[in-house]
């Protein structure tokens, strides 16, 4: 320790820096981390956080349109984008101090600057400081993609820019059709702005179960927002404050706004990797890691989305806890990336853990499909036209639960809840014997009792 100034320097304060920084501060490492923006990273400033709470404020419009039902009468309602958008702020300012706070408590030290490799184990700051390290754990995230280089593309926004729109655009364009775009999308459209989605694909959130993707985009439809598949965007004119957005299927669009939500990459650039001898995992772009979030490079880690594995907070503060109990808490812990609950904060949201029925008939011989929609209590007096999915992918021969698919006002809350059975390796029995709670839509997962449909290796065979 002697040639060192630290025993750990962490580059970048996100979600998963952080608590690999106060756990090994915690378990008496000298820590010092390097933050160039803001501390709470893309989670707390630009992303899960602020998302969440323009997904909440924009959802009070549709409760306010299924009041009536109630027997509601609602004056002329009016919203002011910049409230929110100041509100936010506020709260965002609130949890960097927080991060910052505990960060300090923990006994690590906090450098407010950039910091590249100049070799393995020295860092050079921005103010040209260089800072000798026994372990250095790079926790840089990632950021929104540019896209094509198409005309035009300087006018496009990323959700970077979404959260800081100086007023509500009454119209947008979305290119993409993941969690970002389709997010932005119900928030944008619950805030009264005219939401139009461009995906590539035949349908949005590919890689989800079918059953799902065809759920959450009819939801979304009924909603008021259009839908273009099987095309992109291929120009962007700007007109003064307006936009054209032509696409690849000869047709244009106008708009205030046109975003791209196009998938995000790794902040692997301008590290000094090459210095250092880091090396990229070639078929992600992120930093190549073994099982222990160790680079190739024997005293430098990597954790988070910069590793580009699952690209979400819980799993970087997984990986940076694993780290630092292991490097320094002499307790080797190794992240099961098994089974990891996801939410797409869409409206309706998508909640789902394990297998999707594709997947789990691609792994198994007999897969029993439990599949329900139905219209849920509240919009039979709000007069909505909703549906909530609600699906079970199960293992004919063991019973096991393999996977769970909700879409449906609180898919996330519950699906959060499922994640623990998944994760003991519930069976249907399991969840058969569970008390319905009753009256709740979370209540069909306990009492479906007839597959929709079982597989049997290749064949399909009515119950
Ligand atoms: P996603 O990977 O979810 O979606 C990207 C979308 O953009 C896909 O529909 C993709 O199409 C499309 N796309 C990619 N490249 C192009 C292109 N060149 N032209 C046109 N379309 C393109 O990325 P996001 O940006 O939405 O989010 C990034 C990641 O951040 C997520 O994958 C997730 O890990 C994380 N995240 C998690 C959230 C949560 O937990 N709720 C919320 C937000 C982000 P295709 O499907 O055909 O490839």
């Amino acid at each position: 320790m002697a040639d060192y100034d630290v025993d750990l320097f962490v580059i970048g304060g996100g979600s998963g820096g952080v608590r690999a920084a106060r756990i090994a501060a915690g378990h008496g490492a000298k820590v010092m981390v390097a933050e160039e923006y803001r501390m709470g990273g893309t989670c707390v400033i630009r992303g899960c956080v602020p998302k969440k709470l323009f997904v909440i404020g924009s959802h009070v419009h549709q409760e306010i349109e299924d009041a009536a039902g109630f027997g509601w009468t609602i004056p002329q309602v009016s919203f002011d984008w910049p409230t929110l958008v100041a509100n936010k702020d506020k709260e965002i300012a609130r949890l960097e101090a927080a991060y910052t706070t505990n960060v300090e408590k923990s006994g690590a030290h906090i450098a407010k600057t950039r910091a590249v490799f100049e070799d393995a184990h020295t860092l050079r700051l921005a103010t040209g400081e260089t800072v000798k390290a026994n372990y250095v754990l790079i926790a840089t995230g990632g950021a929104p993609n540019h896209g094509p280089e198409i005309p035009g593309i300087e006018h496009v926004i990323s959700s970077n820019e979404a959260f800081h729109l100086a007023e509500l655009p009454r119209r947008i364009v979305i290119q993409g059709g993941g969690y970002i775009a389709l997010e932005f999308a119900g928030i944008f459209a619950g805030f009264g702005s005219d939401v139009t989605v461009i995906y590539r694909g035949d349908n949005i959130l590919r890689g989800f179960d079918e059953d799902v993707r065809e759920h959450v985009r009819s939801e979304m439809e009924k909603r008021g927002i259009t839908i273009l598949t099987g095309c992109t965007v291929t120009k962007v004119d700007r007109h003064g404050k307006e936009f054209t957005t032509h696409l690849s299927n000869g047709s244009s669009l106008a708009s205030e706004k046109v975003m791209f939500a196009i998938g995000r990459h790794p902040n692997v650039a301008n590290l000094g990797l090459e210095k250092a001898g880091v090396a990229i995992n070639p078929n992600n772009g992120g930093i190549a890691v073994d099982a222990w979030s160790k680079s190739s490079v024997s005293n430098i880690y990597a954790i988070g989305d910069v590793t580009h594995r699952h690209n979400l907070t819980p799993v970087a503060i997984r990986e940076g806890h694993a780290f630092a109990d292991t490097v320094f808490g002499k307790r080797p812990v190794q992240v099961d990336h098994s089974n990891i609950p996801t939410a797409v904060f869409s409206q309706p949201e998508v909640g789902m853990v394990g297998l999707t029925e594709a997947e789990a008939r691609a792994q198994f011989s007999h897969v029993d499909i439990y599949k329900t929609s139905f219209r849920p209590i509240k919009a039979t007096m709000s007069g909505r036209d909703t549906r909530v999915l609600m699906k079970l992918v199960v293992d004919g021969v063991s019973d096991r639960v393999l996977g769970c698919h909700i879409v449906g006002d609180c898919a996330a809350e519950t699906i959060q809840a499922v994640a623990i059975a998944v994760k003991m390796k519930a069976t249907k029995a399991d969840f058969d014997a569970t008390f319905a709670l009753h009256p709740t839509a979370a209540e069909e997962l306990v009492t479906m009792r007839t597959p929709t449909v079982r597989y049997v290796r290749q064949a399909a065979v009515a119950p």
